[in-house]
């Protein structure tokens, strides 16, 4: 067959390991998984009132407008109903973009490490891929604009950044949007928005209005806590959103996906406190890692990247065998750190404990060299 050659090039996304195999493989009863940066407090009570009442609709297609959701948000947001598109998850919105933007007369920027999918999506599209190397855990914004070339379709700014949780500050960021081109699209992927407490964080859908160049895209996976049900958005002149909307399938985002959104909306109550206990959770990891002397990347998500100076995947092995499935960092552009989801309150207690044995038995590990160099 004639595949597009760079797809020969690519493995599928790998994701965390189920919490199923887990448990089968290592003989375990409970597991807790800290892998995929999902809400451990679940979601919006409401959201479970709202689908019980649709259970009957399954023969039925979903509303391709998603007019109920699009309602909903557009008052939550502010914005009016054309300057929103739907995406079976953000993951689909940057598949979207991507087709409708790239081929393989066009280049792509983007920081290195960031969120994996907009490379993996430029590789199929067949776009020259333009990575530049963080700085600190954060965007090299002056170096992605010198990136930029005559034939760039797309700057892609994750903040705050996966798998780093690092975030760029308000007069950082439109100063780099002064001087991209205004015909280049500058994507701003704000998975992890509702965690953010930095006072310097910006409105970025205000900033939709200054910059016409420039679509925002937020999800409901992360703090709203339906992952499972793929719904993400974005924001942006509805110029490009119409541009876009021919590259989305017709019945993208389902039935189910669309009413809990829209309930998960209306109570921002649950989303104010998971973002306080997220809070309350790092900390728990900056105390660990500053009585262990560990470096980290302060986060501006619910997740933390940790370095362990040891090759990242002893550290997830044997977290694994105790029962808690966190990523390594190896395949996330940082060989000796670990990347964990924050817990409950609990479940953080757990793996840190878990991580104190690590540390304990590295200790002798090094005892026991030293004295055979005796
Ligand atoms: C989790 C994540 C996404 C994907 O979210 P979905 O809406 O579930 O597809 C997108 N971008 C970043 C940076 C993420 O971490």
């Amino acid at each position: 067959m004639r595949w597009k050659e760079k797809i020969l090039t690519l493995t599928p996304y790998q994701p965390g390991k189920s919490i199923e195999s887990v448990k089968k493989e290592y003989n375990l009863e409970q597991i807790v998984k800290l892998a995929s940066n999902e809400n451990p407090f679940g979601c919006s009570k409401s959201v479970l009132e709202a689908l019980q009442v649709h259970l009957n609709d399954l023969a039925i297609y979903p509303d391709g407008y998603a007019a109920n959701l699009r309602e909903t948000l557009a008052q939550f947001l502010q914005v009016e109903e054309d300057e929103l598109i739907f995406g079976n998850g953000s993951d689909n919105l940057i598949q979207i973009i991507s087709r409708a933007l790239l081929h393989p007369g066009a280049s792509t920027v983007m920081a290195a490490p960031t969120f994996s999918q907009y490379r993996h999506n430029a590789v199929i599209e067949g776009a020259i891929i333009k990575e530049v190397p963080l700085i600190n855990g954060e965007h090299d914004l002056d170096g992605m604009l010198e990136a930029i070339d005559d034939n760039t379709n797309i700057v892609w700014v994750c903040s705050p950044n996966n798998p780093t949780g690092t975030y760029i500050p308000e007069n950082k960021l439109t100063s780099f949007l002064d001087k991209v081109p205004s015909n280049i699209l500058v994507v701003l992927d704000e998975a992890y928005y509702e965690y953010v407490t930095a006072d310097d964080y910006y409105n970025s859908i205000d900033l939709t209005r200054k910059y016409e160049n420039l679509i925002v895209l937020r999800t409901f996976s992360k703090i709203y806590g339906l992952a499972s049900l793929r719904v993400g958005y974005g924001v942006a002149n509805r110029n490009i959103i119409k541009a876009l909307e021919p590259a989305r399938e017709p019945f993208n985002v389902n039935t189910f996906g669309q009413l809990a959104a829209a309930a998960a909306v209306k109570d921002q109550n649950f989303v104010e406190e998971c973002k306080l206990k997220n809070r309350q959770g790092l900390q728990q990891f900056y105390n660990f890692c500053e009585q262990n002397n560990l470096s980290y990347y302060p986060s501006q998500t619910n997740f933390i990247l940790i370095d362990f100076n040891v090759d990242g995947d002893r550290v997830f092995q044997f977290l694994l065998e105790k029962g808690f499935i966190v990523r390594s960092g190896k395949a996330l552009g940082f060989p000796t750190a670990v990347r964990i989801t924050v817990g409950s309150h609990e479940q953080n207690e757990g793996v840190l404990k878990a991580l104190g044995e690590f540390l304990a038995q590295l200790k002798t590990e090094s005892v026991g060299v030293q004295g055979e160099s005796v």
